[in-house]
């Protein structure tokens, strides 16, 4: 048995090897790496299980590196969502148009007039940034910006009604997701639940009856991730608008997702508009930045002048306000909406909804025979029509017709949910990880946001090692 030994750290950190890693990590970073792997490697050469190649400065060094490059890689990853849910939560929901991550740089990298009045040379407020072009684009008196919906439904609740009675219909209790629920966003906000009507149904003198001296504020929440069929009933906007307005009490409406376009125009189910709430007589309307509208996370809330004035006075919103990159962002993102006709084409979120199935068909039969070539025959590929999702939980029940890549294992039936969690898990394991979703015994590989496919087929040639 020959016993080679390790070199020392020292030598090691100044052999040719390393130097590229010292120069592309730094020393001490290297340092720390060379120390940890020579900790390791010091018992089995002492018992002469290292041949000399293994301890060779060059092999050390490539081990080093390796180490190197997984611990120093991003943990934000990019990743291909073909799950066929365009504005995927977990995957971060809107894409940002070009123009929006443009603004982001441009805010990232000089300092800003955030909340400072050119005019004046005094003290000025960041929401005043985007007031203007909210108030064109909607019709809102003054708007002010949050971190997320969620936030602005709490401020906007605590807000306006804070030690009162909030009156919703038991039928928009929702529960968002993640925690967000109606009834407990209430308690937080200091605001006490008066839920009215029932589950199916609730009617105008429901709201009626339920108002009295302690009353606050009335709310109405569009039930955007579930629908209630059959004998139900609800009170439109403008109702209960023209009953808050004889008791002289808000009426706040959350939209959840809050399209300011008409979205039928591009094939897409209907939503209800911020400018239809407002115009229905909805005091105080808030909705996302980063669903519908296709920009950054963000809540908004327009509406009265007065109440948003109330809105913004609350200690609460300074631990709640958007930063400025955000609200760069959101600025490019709501400029786009100017132009209405062009707005498929430059807003990335839309374009995606709106894609013609036809399209994604093509590109379906395009990748077919290039992915069915790497997996090989064990592996069946087929193009075939899928159904997509908005996401966020707008329009649940809404599909939007797209193509998928539908790919099924041709083993017996015993071994095929094994092979498709394999195959699942190669997918995952590339540079850019690929996301599908299973159903049928079968790995579904939805098209609809499959923008960059030279990248996609660039790394398929490693789907052969990864699923080996
Ligand atoms: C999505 C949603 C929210 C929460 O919005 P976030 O931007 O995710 O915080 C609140 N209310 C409704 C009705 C929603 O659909």
């Amino acid at each position: 048995m020959t016993v080679f030994r390790l070199p020392s750290v020292d030598r090691l950190l100044r052999s040719p090897a390393c130097q590229p890693l010292a120069e592309r990590y730094g020393r001490e970073p290297l340092l720390d790496t060379l120390r940890q792997l020579l900790d390791e490697l010091r018992e089995p050469a002492r018992q002469g299980q290292l041949s000399e190649i293994e301890l060779s400065e060059a092999m050390l060094a490539g081990r080093a590196g390796e180490r190197l490059d997984a611990r120093h890689r991003s943990r934000i990853r990019r990743v291909f969502n073909l799950t066929g849910t365009v504005l995927h939560t977990n995957l971060g929901r809107a894409l940002l148009p070009e123009e929006a991550i443009e603004a982001v740089a441009h805010a990232a990298r000089y300092p800003l007039n955030l909340e400072f009045d050119l005019a004046t040379g005094k003290r000025g407020d960041r929401d005043d940034l985007i007031e203007g072009l909210i108030r064109e684009l909607t019709g809102a008196e003054a708007v002010t910006v949050v971190n997320n919906n969620a936030a602005a439904v709490l401020l906007a609740l605590n807000s306006l009604g804070a030690r009162k009675e909030g009156i919703i219909s038991r039928g928009e209790l929702i529960e968002i997701g993640g925690a967000f629920r109606i009834p407990d966003i209430m308690a937080r906000a200091g605001v006490k639940l008066n839920e009215i009507g029932t589950t199916n149904r609730t009617h105008a003198r429901d709201y009626e009856n339920a108002i009295g001296p302690r009353s606050g504020l009335l709310m109405r929440v569009h039930t955007s991730n579930y629908t209630v069929q059959g004998f139900t009933s609800s009170v439109a906007t403008a109702e209960i608008a023209a009953i808050a307005d004889r008791h002289q009490l808000p009426l706040l409406e959350d939209l959840g997702s809050g399209s300011l376009v008409d979205l039928p125009r591009w094939g897409l189910p209907k939503e209800p508009t911020v400018q239809e709430a407002l115009r229905d007589g909805a005091d105080i309307v808030t909705f996302s930045g980063d669903k519908l509208l296709g920009g950054p996370q963000a809540g908004l809330i327009v509406g009265h002048k007065d109440l948003i004035a109330r809105i913004k006075k609350n200690p609460l919103k300074r631990a709640l306000r958007v930063d400025k990159l955000t609200l760069a962002a959101l600025e490019a993102v709501l400029s786009l909406y100017r132009d209405p006709d062009r707005l498929a084409e430059r807003l990335t979120s839309l374009r995606l909804l709106s894609r013609p199935q036809a399209d994604i068909r093509l590109q379906a039969q395009r990748l077919a025979p290039l992915l069915a070539q790497q997996l090989g025959s064990a592996w069946q590929v087929e193009t075939v029509d899928a159904l997509g999702m908005i996401g966020s939980g707008t329009q649940p029940v809404a599909r939007l017709p797209s193509a998928a890549l539908c790919l099924r294992p041709q083993q017996s039936k015993r071994l095929k949910g094994r092979s498709l969690r394999q195959l699942e898990e190669a997918l995952r394991s590339l540079p850019i990880p690929v996301l599908g979703r299973i159903a049928d015994d079968a790995l579904w590989l939805d098209l609809r946001q499959l923008d960059d496919e030279a990248a996609f087929l660039a790394q398929l040639p490693e789907l052969a090692g990864a699923l080996a």
